[in-house]
């Protein structure tokens, strides 16, 4: 049922011109049932076999986990079912890409959504990356480009995207409020290429993440469109 999902990379240099968030990183990319990071485990994340999104770092956590993810798992699978395969192939590359830049995306995320000053505005804004294909590229970190980027109010979005975060946003409170570890909430963030596919990345964080906003999307444009992952 486990598919080992490789998340290794280099960061080396944003690692030096971005000091000390590093523990950012570390607690962003873990397992989303018992949260332990990535850091702290032999092995790699595993990812959900189902839906090919959420990662666990056992299959124990994958089983307790399941009740809570079922729902949202046979959705998503639900979807890709009724893609065409060249839409297929685009959501995979499109989650895989996330997958390679997420620490970076939930930093960004964190500083977009300005949660230092107010994390409850992670219950009303949803930070949205706009990204176009890149021609002949298929390798994941660099399979697309940024554009921009901006901070939206769930209120303004589109109802069928509206619909979608709702869903994901019970799913992911449900899994990541509930483990008493100092998760304060939990933050959204929206990849949408310009052909119309799309995929949402949600974290929770906790109050010392908390960071205050600098350049982000100065940050996200030269890591996603270098390809640099950490
Ligand atoms: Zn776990
Ligand atoms: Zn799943």
């Amino acid at each position: 049922m486990m598919k080992s999902g490789k998340t290794s990379g280099s960061g080396a240099k944003l690692r030096d011109r971005n000091a000390g968030g590093m523990s950012t990183h570390k607690r962003m990319v873990e397992c989303q049932y018992c949260r332990k990071p990535r850091a702290d485990l032999d092995g790699p994340l595993q990812c959900c076999s189902g839906c090919k999104v959420d990662v666990y770092c056992s299959r124990e956590c994958q089983k307790k986990a399941w009740p809570s993810h079922k729902s949202m798992c046979k959705q998503i699978q639900q979807r890709d079912a009724e893609a065409t395969t060249e839409e297929m192939d685009e959501i995979v590359l499109l989650r895989k890409f996330k997958g390679k830049h997420r620490p970076m995306i939930f930093e960004c995320t964190v500083q977009a959504l300005d949660l230092y000053n107010d994390p409850t505005r992670s219950q009303r804004y949803i930070l949205i990356i706009d990204l176009e294909r890149r021609p002949h590229s298929n390798q994941p970190a660099i399979a697309f480009r940024m554009v921009d980027a901006r901070v939206v109010a769930f209120e303004d979005m589109e109802s069928a995207q509206r619909n979608e975060m709702r869903i994901q946003m019970h799913q992911a409170e449900g899994a990541l409020m509930g483990s008493g570890d100092g998760t304060i909430g939990v933050m959204f963030t929206m990849l949408r290429v310009n052909t119309g596919a799309a995929t949402i990345a949600g974290a929770g964080f906790t109050k010392d993440v908390l960071v205050p906003s600098r350049d982000w999307k100065g940050l996200l444009r030269t890591c996603m469109n270098n390809g640099v992952v950490v």
